[in-house]
Parts: structure tokens; C-alpha cells; sequence
């Protein structure tokens, strides 16, 4: 499901407390506003056992019980988003864990103040935006189409 060049892709998660508070499509604008190609899209709740694979880097953290109960609290949307270089773009977009501290102008930044309901996830190398996309998605949910606004968002050098 991984490409390469502007078919790299990578996952999003909108979590619930941005679903609470209405900010779904405004997510969403910041991605497409950067240029970037959505490639699949779904609502879903998440359970513990994926819960507990998505976020194995920190199930003995503390506080980890306290995070599965909110990415439970209520549904989830999840998104494939692709571009070249993707991975890094999108974090970028994302800013920091502590959404208080986040840049200003980044999601995270512009619509949150926890660390713990920071609004997204996305994910943070190539290799594991490959495993979470398999995670997150079936194959035949992933979508590969052309984008007519490619031309005016790479030059042809970045397209090849
Ligand atoms: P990121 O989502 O920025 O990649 P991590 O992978 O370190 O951050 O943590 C996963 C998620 O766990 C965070 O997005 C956040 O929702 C939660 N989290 C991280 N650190 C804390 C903390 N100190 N207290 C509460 N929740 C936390």
C-alpha cells in the first residue's frame, strides 16, 4: 500500500475530541489546502486490541489507559492522505504532542491545548505509515486516481 515519490502515503486519525467539536472539515481543508491527495476516508470505532497494537510505543506509559478510554469515547475518522514526502509534510501540519506548546499555523497548534486530546494522529516514519495504513484499511478502500491540480501544485521533476 506504501508508494514512492508523490504516491507516498500516510494515515490520519481524527480523533474524538475533534469529532465533539465539529472541526472534521476543517481538518480536512488543511490537508487539501497543502495539496496533498486523499486517497481513503472511513468512520470507524476503534477497540483496545487495536488500540493496544496502534499505540504499543506507549502501553506502559501511565497514562496509556486514560488514552484508550478517550480514542473510544467516540467514533474516529481515518484518512489516507499522499504526496511526495508525505510522512514528514503531514507532522509537519500536525505540530507537536503538547498542542499548547504546537506552532501556531499547524493543527495541533491552531485547534488544541492538551497532550492528550490533540484533535490528530498522524503517522511519524514512512514504515510505519505502511503498517498503520494496513492496520486502519483494506485494501480495496485505498484509492489510486489521478489529481488534474498536480501540475500546478509539483514541477515535473518532483511528478517523476
Ligand atoms: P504523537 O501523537 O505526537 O506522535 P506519541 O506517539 O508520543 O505522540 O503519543 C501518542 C498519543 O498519546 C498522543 O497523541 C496523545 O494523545 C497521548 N499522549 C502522549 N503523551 C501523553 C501524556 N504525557 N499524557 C497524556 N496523553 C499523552
Amino acid at each position: 500500500m506504501q508508494g514512492k515519490g508523490v504516491n507516498e502515503r500516510t494515515l490520519v486519525l481524527v480523533k474524538p475530541d475533534a469529532i465533539q467539536r465539529g472541526l472534521v472539515g476543517q481538518i480536512i481543508q488543511r490537508f487539501e489546502r497543502k495539496g496533498l491527495k486523499l486517497a481513503g476516508m472511513k468512520m470507524m470505532s476503534l477497540d483496545d486490541v487495536v488500540l493496544r497494537e496502534h499505540y504499543s510505543h506507549i502501553a506502559d506509559k501511565p497514562f496509556f489507559g486514560g488514552v484508550a478510554e478517550f480514542m473510544k469515547s467516540s467514533p474516529v475518522v481515518v484518512m489516507c492522505w499522499e504526496g511526495l514526502e508525505v510522512v514528514d509534510a503531514v507532522r509537519r501540519v500536525t505540530g507537536i504532542t503538547k498542542a499548547r506548546e504546537a506552532e501556531a499555523g499547524s493543527i495541533r497548534g491552531d485547534f488544541a491545548m492538551s497532550v492528550a486530546c490533540n484533535v490528530i494522529h498522524a503517522s511519524d516514519t514512512v514504515d510505519n505509515a505502511a503498517d498503520e495504513l494496513k492496520r486502519f484499511f483494506e485494501t480495496g478502500e485505498l484509492f489510486s486516481y489521478d489529481k488534474s491540480e498536480y501540475m500546478h501544485v509539483y514541477v515535473e521533476d518532483e511528478r517523476a
